[in-house]
């Protein structure tokens, strides 16, 4: 089932707010059970769909003997779609792949969307990925595309059977939910809040049906935000994603990674902290703060950063849910 069908079906009722949660692909060469040890202790909040991150390729370089380095391409978190198809057959909960502009040409982005279409997934969150480690800017591939609102122009064109070359006499359509990212503290390359604002509204305009916010700290942050967005004419709804701080590492590298401050109250009790258990405490009781007012606030999901780990993810749900 799409989100969008989710998100309606929820606002007709009460309480209506629904819980998503994002798994990234395990490390290469690590088992899929990772994966299942993941969901399994979030199961029982009943999650409407699971989002799993796409990975690119990075480029490392690596010692060969006599001071010569060998630039090589890896991909570290391969998997995206096999393991949504595997999700939705054993658990028969709805996938959200994301799928990115970065490393795809247009023909290999029309692939991607046929094997979508093929496995009986609904949805992609439409994104453009960030630039390659050590790069310093986005780079779009040869034939690729640049912006997600490019990338959102394409599948739509695919919902409405328009594939990349004519040949394709009497093609069938696909039937795909898009999403895209938002960013309540704008995205770190916009120019201001008002020039990303703008942008997403041609996202939304190209066929994004609903919109999922970057992680955020700060509640006054996100409601501004949708009040911007609703003035801009953006109708679709937003989904605020949330990230429980739960490690000493996390505070160092969620502000600038994300592009996003913390409020005063958290730092303050963060850099108080000394060990990942005591800024664990402080992450999760800030969370279910935040998770609280939203909820009553109405809005149409909250979705949940895992990273991997639920435990955190978990005592939230229980507190919330
Ligand atoms: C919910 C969520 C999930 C994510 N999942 C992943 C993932 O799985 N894999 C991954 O690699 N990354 C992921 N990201 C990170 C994302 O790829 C980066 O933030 C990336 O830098 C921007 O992606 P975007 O889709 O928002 O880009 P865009 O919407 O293309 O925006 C990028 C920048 O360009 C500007 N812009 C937008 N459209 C135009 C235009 N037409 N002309 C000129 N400027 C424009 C925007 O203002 C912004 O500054 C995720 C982010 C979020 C919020």
């Amino acid at each position: 089932m799409k989100v969008i069908d989710h998100l309606r079906q929820a606002a007709a009722k009460e309480p209506r707010t629904l819980l998503s949660f994002e798994i990234l692909p395990p490390l290469k060469g690590k088992d899929i059970r990772s994966i299942y040890a993941g969901i399994d202790p979030l199961l029982e909040f009943k999650p409407s769909f699971i989002n799993v991150t796409y990975h690119r390729e990075e480029v490392v370089y690596k010692e060969r003997g006599h001071g010569l380095l060998q630039k090589i391409r890896i991909r570290k978190r391969p998997g995206t779609v096999g393991i949504c198809a595997t999700i939705k057959a054993k658990y028969n909960i709805d996938t959200v792949p994301h799928l990115i502009c970065g490393g795809f040409s247009k023909e290999d982005t029309e692939d991607a969307l046929i094997e979508l279409n093929f496995l009986g997934i609904d949805n992609v969150l439409a994104l453009r990925g960030d630039a390659i480690k050590n790069e310093p800017h986005f780079i779009p591939e040869r034939d690729g595309h640049a912006h997600a609102e490019d990338l959102i122009q394409q599948i739509a064109a695919l919902n409405r059977g328009q594939y990349l070359y004519e040949e394709e006499q009497e093609a069938a359509a696909t039937d795909l939910c898009i999403g895209a990212a938002c960013y309540p503290e704008k995205h770190a390359e916009a120019l201001n809040l008002s020039t990303d604002i703008a942008y997403l509204k041609r996202k939304v305009d190209a066929g994004a049906e609903y919109l999922v916010t970057q992680m955020f700290f700060d509640n006054r942050k996100f409601f501004r935000f949708v009040e911007l967005c609703r003035e801009a004419g953006i109708q679709a709804p937003i989904i605020p994603g949330l990230k429980p701080i739960t490690t000493l590492r996390h505070i160092a590298f969620i502000p600038k990674t994300f592009a996003i401050d913390l409020p005063d109250d958290l730092a303050n009790a963060l850099v108080r902290c000394s060990t990942d258990a005591e800024v664990k405490a402080v992450g999760i009781e800030w969370s279910i703060t935040q998770a609280r007012e939203l909820k009553a606030a109405g809005v149409p999901c909250l979705h949940f950063y895992t990273m991997g780990r639920s435990e955190a993810v978990k005592a939230i749900a229980s507190s919330i849910f």
